[in-house]
């Protein structure tokens, strides 16, 4: 397979035999390797570009409703339907008698979901929210921000002993150390659970069970890698708490964009066209498997890069079957989680001396010796980490 250059810099053969282009680092500009834009996918979107080709004219796609007959009356039939169509054909969540309610990201639907599952009376006890630590970070800044009076941070949940209702959030595959999870709290109080899981897809996981929990929220950022078109949805199984969340969308962006929306339906049936038409070509031409074959090259790569050094250890992941590609598979986690070795102490300022820019653990609440790498940037990027890494060496 023949991939195209970025940035038209100089190509370069890659071993699976696609090709990437010549490192543009020079040993004084950094690797910025702290955020999670999923660009890594770019190379396959570039191959079915014309395909994913969407054409709005100047008349379409004016109003501010999608749909007057669903619940969710800013989403376009399309879209509802792309979204059904691509869980049916990964199997990772049960969608049946559960409403679809799509978001602008799922960054809107965590906001929304937190004033959705409150009383709907501010009071002097907001519900607090909770997350295991390590948790997204985003969480905690998304909440905090909005100084509510219905909710407030609350911290690690692993560590939440009141006797007050709560809301705790499930991240599966989890951001930012990719372990699989279940709820943790253990206190007698009432609990509401979000479940987080825009990592649940093929090239990250093993798709080992139909997801089939109350509140799912899924991002078309993660799986596709379509970031910028800002579309993310949630299923959720109470009519009353969709209902919730839909006038917080209404209230925060009247909707969510129609152009957006028939673009990620387009992507999305690209995709599922993929597998159910197109199954007996060559396996590189399939989304998902395309992707995990990156991912799976890049953690190896990773792997050695962390072995050669010696100054960090790695989260260890177990194999399991995916019902989605029939076999035995690992996890290639979006992001490595980094331990330092005894001696270090703060993992982000000693990588920010290696020229590599990352995200320390304090910010996922727990300590320093922690650091978050994306796995997810471009080749070019990818690379020069693992180079830089290799070279890493204790004090
Ligand atoms: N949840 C998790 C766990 C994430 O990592 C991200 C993106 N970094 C989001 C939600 C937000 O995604 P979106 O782009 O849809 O707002």
């Amino acid at each position: 397979m023949v991939v195209s250059t970025f940035n038209g810099s100089t190509p370069l053969s890659y071993s699976n035999g696609t090709t990437i282009s010549l490192s543009t680092f020079s040993l004084n500009s950094f690797v910025n390797v702290e955020k999670g834009d999923p660009v890594a996918f770019r190379p396959y979107w570039e191959k079915v570009r014309g395909e994913c080709a969407v054409e709005i004219k100047g008349d379409e796609c004016m109003s501010y409703f999608g749909d007057t007959n669903n619940l969710c009356w800013y989403m376009v039939p399309q879209m509802r339907d792309a979204i059904l169509r691509l869980h049916n054909v990964v199997g990772n969540a049960v969608t049946k008698d559960k409403f679809l309610v799509l978001g602008t990201g799922s960054s809107q639907l965590y906001q929304a979901l937190l004033y959705a599952l409150s009383s709907s009376e501010p009071s002097d006890h907001p519900i607090n929210i909770v997350a295991a630590a390590p948790y997204y970070s985003e969480y905690k800044d998304a909440t905090d921000i909005l100084q509510s009076r219905l909710f407030q941070w609350t911290g690690d949940a692993v560590l939440y002993d009141k006797d007050e209702p709560y809301i705790e959030v499930v991240t599966s595959p989890n951001n930012p150390d990719g372990t699989l999870r279940i709820p943790v709290v253990n206190s007698g109080a009432r609990g509401k659970v979000i479940y987080d899981l825009a990592y649940y897809w093929p090239q990250y996981s093993p798709i080992n069970y139909e997801a089939d929990h109350d509140v799912m929220l899924f991002t078309f950022s993660k799986c596709t890698g379509h970031a910028g078109s800002r579309i993310g949805w949630a299923f959720v199984k109470d009519i009353e708490v969709a209902k919730k969340m839909i006038r917080f969308i209404h209230l925060n962006s009247i909707g969510v964009s129609k152009e957006s929306q028939i673009r990620a339906a387009k992507i999305i049936g690209v995709i599922c066209d993929g597998y159910q038409y197109l199954k007996s070509i060559e396996s590189d031409h399939l989304f998902f498997d395309y992707c995990k074959r990156l991912m799976k090259e890049r953690w190896e790569k990773f792997k050695g890069a962390i072995e050669q050094s010696k100054v960090f250890t790695l989260t260890k992941y177990p194999t399991s079957y995916c019902h989605f590609n029939k076999d035995l598979s690992e996890q290639y986690p979006a992001f490595a989680w980094l331990k330092c070795v005894e001696g270090i102490e703060d993992g982000e300022r000693y990588l920010e001396k290696l020229k590599i820019r990352t995200r320390g653990g304090e910010r996922f609440g727990v300590d320093a010796k922690y650091v978050r790498i994306s796995m997810i940037g471009t080749d070019d990027e990818f690379i020069e980490l693992c180079t830089r890494l290799s070279n890493a060496k204790i004090e």
